[in-house]
């Protein structure tokens, strides 16, 4: 039984860890990374995984974390992620152990991480064209993503979520084409605003397209309705009334922040808590770690962290400033 709850100063309980394993990536999304990529950390910042999973009990049996989401940079270039993926069901089987991926090394990867206990698993796409992936992942390999695609679904993770960020003048002419897909195969397809976390500097408001346009371009063909959740998320769910299979789901952070419901907290591939997206600080664990604290000792800074938990973030308002670290350093 866990002792207590991570509570915030606004009454919300955190109860979702995104774990991020590598700042590296193979791909240069437009939305994410430059073109040449960033300064990566040094093997030794990075957070061994006996750290992790340190750290992860600590949430999970102390705090009641129920889900544990492991991001990056791109999770599968860290080695042998599966002993890690194993290491945390470990701790406990139930544990729902999800992974965000672009989906390109999941040909070799998928059986074995669903072996180690990763429950489920999203996988990034934006596009159906091979010419606009390679203008957004700057990179060749769209049949390689496509083909993971159906060796996650071959290994048995399932259900399958697509995270499709939706650019203006890139892709949002295929949101269509996704829902399409949706209920072609029976995948959940998560329509993510792009949100100001860009290693570029190109974020401005105008190539966000807001989550209430491309719902309503979907609904013109195929009309849907609300999944009620139990428990708190991020994305408005939605599945088609005329019964097909799979369903859209919309990331609304510009548009319509979920804030107030955010139950998600965040470590760094170096070991940094961060209790927002859009932090402008946070609370290094790694080194206190490895100066030999106690378990009870990194629980209280936990706490005290969690505890000041922003009310919200400010983006399109006066005081809104862009973090540092852009998606791929922090852990989307
Ligand atoms: N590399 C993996 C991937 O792309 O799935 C995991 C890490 S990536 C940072 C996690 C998610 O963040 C992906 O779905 C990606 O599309 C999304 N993302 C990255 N930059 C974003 C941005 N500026 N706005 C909205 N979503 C973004
Ligand atoms: Fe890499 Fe994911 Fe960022 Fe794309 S979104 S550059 S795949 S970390």
């Amino acid at each position: 039984m866990p002792n207590s709850k991570l509570i915030d100063s606004y009454g919300r309980v955190a109860d979702d860890l995104r774990i991020s394993v590598t700042d590296r990536c193979n791909f240069r999304c437009i939305y994410c990374m430059p073109a040449e990529g960033l300064k990566w950390l040094a093997r030794e910042d990075i957070l061994r995984f006996e750290e992790i999973v340190r750290l992860a009990r600590i949430f999970v049996e102390r705090y009641g974390v129920r889900t544990i989401r492991i991001t990056g940079g791109e999770p599968l270039v860290r080695v042998k992620l599966e002993e890690l993926i194993g290491m945390i069901n470990a701790i406990d089987p139930t544990l729902d152990i999800t992974m965000t991926t672009n989906g390109v090394l999941l040909r070799q990867k998928a059986p074995a991480l669903k072996d180690a206990g990763l429950k489920r698993i999203n996988i990034s796409l934006d596009t159906l064209r091979m010419d606009t992936f390679k203008d957004m992942a700057r990179s060749d390999a769209f049949d390689r993503v496509m083909d993971g695609i159906t060796a996650a679904r071959e290994a048995g993770l399932w259900p399958i979520k697509l995270n499709m960020v939706v650019m203006k003048g890139h892709n949002d002419d295929e949101v269509v084409d996704f829902a399409r897909l949706a209920r072609s195969e029976g995948y959940e397809v998560r329509f993510i605003e792009f949100m100001p976390l860009d290693g570029d500097n190109i974020w401005t408001n105008g190539q966000v397209v807001p989550s209430r346009r491309i719902q309503e371009q979907i609904e013109d063909l195929f009309p849907l309705e609300p999944v009620v959740d139990t428990r708190p998320g991020p994305a408005t769910r939605f599945r088609f009334v005329d019964g097909a299979p799979g369903g859209v789901g919309f990331i609304s952070s510009v548009s319509q922040a979920f804030c107030t419901t955010c139950n998600r907290v965040r470590l760094t591939a170096e070991g940094g808590l961060r209790t927002c997206l859009f932090s402008l600080h946070e609370t290094p664990l790694r080194d206190l770690m490895r100066s030999g604290v106690s378990d009870d000792h990194l629980g209280g800074v936990i706490e005290a962290a969690i505890w000041r938990k922003e009310e919200g973030h400010l983006i399109n308002q006066p005081g809104f400033i862009k973090p540092a670290k852009s998606m791929s350093q922090i852990g989307g």
